[in-house]
């Protein structure tokens, strides 16, 4: 296996789009752990009270282990909730338990609310040490979300292949602007992944030319196909690069992650454009 390019600074992605079902989870655990099979370093923040990227990475969730939750409402440092994805050496996951869902309303009373999880990433002690961060984000704009994108360097938006695909994606823009504005002025919407791409379809080469058309080469090349195997893999624990290495599935995402691999080492100041 040739190794990707590691990049000189972390980078740090939120994983976002306040719609369901488009393939944030998919996207962020598939990216993550083909990284980490080429010799980068990557930890994965679920930031979803569903926990499925937890369950994806084998990593337990049940109520009660440690977990995000006690990182952003109690103070606790990242690292102790931090544990090893059996995926692969140097794929680590912070995991959500359904505790989470109560954040939401808990975080409005806290103080530096927008805050709490940059802080916990900036404290990263070095037992963790990462080239990568994903925060997967739950289908909202709520304050997880802006935790998320207070947090990052880079917004990854997965985008499905569908009609109205689109549709929704300004009240996340407007958030986007309105964070770098007064929270975050290092952010950049810097990657687009086009996913469950249907050949059949014309509508999906339409919503193709569509997205490319308006975020320009911030698409990634690579689209991901509809496969099978990429929603199978989940239900046993595992990423879709281990469950099924050569699917078309995989290989997509093993595309994509080398071309975010790359990217991110040839873009101007260092990961962010
Ligand atoms: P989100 O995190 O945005 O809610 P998910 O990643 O959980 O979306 O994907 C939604 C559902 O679609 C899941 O059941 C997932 O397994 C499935 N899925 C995601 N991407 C694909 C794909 N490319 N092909 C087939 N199924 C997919
Ligand atoms: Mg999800």
């Amino acid at each position: 296996r040739r190794p990707f390019p590691r990049p000189t600074r972390r980078r740090i992605f939120a994983v976002a789009n306040q719609k369901g079902g488009v393939g944030k989870t998919t996207t962020t655990v598939n990216l993550a752990a083909a990284l980490a099979m080429h010799g980068v370093r990557v930890l994965v923040v679920d930031l979803d009270p569903q926990g499925n990227a937890s369950t994806a990475l084998g990593v337990e969730h049940r109520s009660g282990v440690p977990s995000i939750y006690e990182v952003l409402l109690g103070d606790r440092p990242l690292h102790e909730v931090v544990v090893q994805s059996g995926e692969a050496d140097g794929l680590y996951c912070a995991p959500a338990t359904i505790d989470l869902a109560g954040a939401e309303i808990e975080l409005v009373s806290m103080v530096a609310r927008e805050g709490r999880l940059r802080k916990a990433i900036a404290s990263l002690s070095k037992d963790v040490e990462v080239d990568y961060v994903f925060i997967d984000c739950p289908p909202s704009l709520g304050l997880l979300t802006v935790n998320a994108l207070v947090a990052a360097k880079e917004l990854l938006i997965p985008i499905q292949c569908e009609y109205y695909a689109l549709e929704g994606l300004g009240q996340l823009l407007r958030n986007v602007d309105l964070v770098q504005a007064h929270l975050n002025q290092e952010l950049r919407l810097t990657t687009i992944l086009l996913t469950m791409y249907d050949s059949r379809t014309r509508l999906a080469d339409q919503v193709v030319a569509e997205v490319k058309e308006h975020f320009g080469d911030r698409v990634l090349g690579t689209t991901i196909p509809r496969n099978v195997r990429l929603a199978e893999a989940p239900s046993y624990g595992q990423s879709a690069l281990t469950y099924d290495p050569v699917s078309r599935g995989s290989l997509s995402y093993l595309a994509a992650a080398r071309e975010l691999a790359e990217r991110g080492v040839d873009a101007p100041n260092g990961t962010v454009r």
